[in-house]
């Protein structure tokens, strides 16, 4: 799984501007879902062939009295969760107490942590950094997250820094990925929208051969089961065979889990609950399954008991607030009774197939050619772009690469076009498409 940076300091020092640029591949995700709103705290990143999931903590080292409590209970669910701490100080303000109290909070807890200086662009760099020795952090490291200087460096500095547990949860993906058969399925969820219902429901349905749990790690509980014949590990998120008390829910509840459920998934199965309607935070999960790449299942739950009129205002804000989505299959269900249960394995059987199909260059171009030959792209400085042929670049999600001339210059809607005909002609229904453009002269 991809390791956890948090990013830890007091009000103004630039978490918030280090983490756009620590994740900002994301805008041009955000820019092809029009309506997707980015997750301003939780995002991935990637630098070379390596994936991070960064969180800011915002809130750690406030005054608990000025924020919302359940965001400074995020906050230390996330640092504990953390892989790694990088504790962000301002060069331009000085070593402050506030900066003294969070790092010895940070040593009590014994997580690696990497000291950065920001804001050391126009200052003497060494100088600036010096007077932080007293953290007793490690060297501190100057930056400038505002122009991203340093932070390939601060970058290399955490990688090195990670602990062995990293590599461990690696390689138990690693062995769930191994097995070609079973359908990975992780259903996530805000706190209390029923998943662990669900998961019951799933697993205790008639015909549903749950097997010997094969190990924990960290993050998630994997449990293989079959179903009709066909075999899937369940990605549980909710704790279902752990949890005691009602209670537990909201505390359990980590988004850092869930991404790294999604991540280890082949298929989400994104559970709402039809009495709160569409909350900020499952539009960014859905984000969050698109960033990821995977197919995706929307599960209403708590169907049971509404009117008809209810029905229909939940119905409104799906196609309202998650309209951006519309490649994903939308149950309504009652996990409490069944009702709907069932069919969701149909779709995520469909969305599976979908994510994981694999499609010849041959037919790839074919629809490429008859794409552009009933609607042209436009020109780009005087000059028509041309498409020439596509293939497959990836599976889950379908990755296709289109070559032409002046192919980067291709407009979003343009690409969007596109997207949607390879997904209409090709049946791709469940799973995000991605396009990526070449320039082959
Ligand atoms: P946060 O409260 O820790 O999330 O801090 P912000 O990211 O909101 O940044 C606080 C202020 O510092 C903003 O006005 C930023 O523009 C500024 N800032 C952030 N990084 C840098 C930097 O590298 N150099 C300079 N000069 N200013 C920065
Ligand atoms: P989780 O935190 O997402 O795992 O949610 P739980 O599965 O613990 O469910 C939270 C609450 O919602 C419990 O009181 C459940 O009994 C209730 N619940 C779950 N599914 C349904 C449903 O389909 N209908 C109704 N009416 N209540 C449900």
């Amino acid at each position: 799984m991809h390791p956890v940076i948090a990013l830890v300091g007091r009000p103004n020092v630039g978490k918030s501007t280090l983490f756009n640029y620590l994740t900002r591949t994301r805008d041009a995700l955000v820019a092809d879902y029009p309506g997707l709103t980015r997750d301003r705290q939780y995002g991935r990143g990637r630098i070379g062939e390596r994936n991070y999931i960064v969180v800011d903590t915002g809130g750690l080292g406030d005054d608990p009295n000025g924020i919302e409590l359940g965001m400074q209970q995020q906050a230390m669910i996330a640092v504990g969760e953390a892989d790694l701490v990088v504790l962000l100080v301002d060069a331009r303000a000085g070593l402050t107490a506030a900066d003294e109290d969070i790092a010895t909070q940070l040593r009590r807890l014994g997580k690696p942590v990497v000291l950065a200086v920001n804001k050391v662009d126009g200052v003497d760099s060494r100088l600036a950094t010096t007077d932080f020795h007293s953290l007793g952090l490690g060297e501190p490291y100057g930056i400038s997250a505002a122009h991203g200087r340093g932070v390939p460096g601060l970058l290399e500095q955490v990688f090195a820094g990670l602990p062995e547990t990293a590599a461990d949860n690696e390689s138990a993906l690693a062995r769930l990925q191994s097995d070609p058969d079973s359908v990975r399925v992780a259903v996530v969820g805000r706190p209390n929208v029923g998943k662990s219902t669900l998961v019951n429901r799933l697993l205790g349905e008639e015909r549903v051969v749950v097997f010997d749990l094969p190990g924990t790690t960290r993050d998630s509980v994997f449990i293989p089961f079959e179903k009709d014949g066909r075999r899937y590990t369940l990605i549980d998120t909710a704790g279902v065979r752990r949890r005691s008390r009602i209670s537990e829910a909201v505390e359990k509840f980590s988004i850092i889990k869930t991404m790294q459920a999604i991540d280890a998934a082949q298929v989400v199965v994104l559970v709402l609950d039809a009495h709160e309607g569409v909350a900020e935070q499952d539009a960014h999960l859905v984000g969050h399954v698109l960033e990821a790449g995977r197919g995706l299942v929307i599960a209403v739950n708590k169907w049971d008991g509404l009117g008809q009129s209810d029905r229909d205002e939940v119905r409104r804000l799906l196609s309202v607030k998650l309209g951006f989505v519309d490649f994903a299959n939308i149950h309504y269900i009652s996990a409490l009774h069944g009702s709907g249960v069932g069919l969701l394995y149909d779709s995520i059987q469909q969305a599976h197939a979908s994510a994981l199909r694999d499609m010849s260059t041959t037919r790839l171009t074919q629809i490429l050619e008859d794409a552009v030959a009933s609607h042209p792209p436009p020109l780009v400085r005087g000059r028509r772009i041309k498409l020439r042929y596509a293939h497959q670049g990836g599976r889950n999600p379908p990755l296709i690469i289109i070559h032409g001339n002046q192919a980067e210059q291709v407009p979003r809607t343009y690409r969007r076009y596109l997207v949607n005909t390879f997904r209409r002609v090709l049946q791709l229904e469940g799973t995000p498409v991605r396009l990526e453009f070449r320039t082959t002269e």
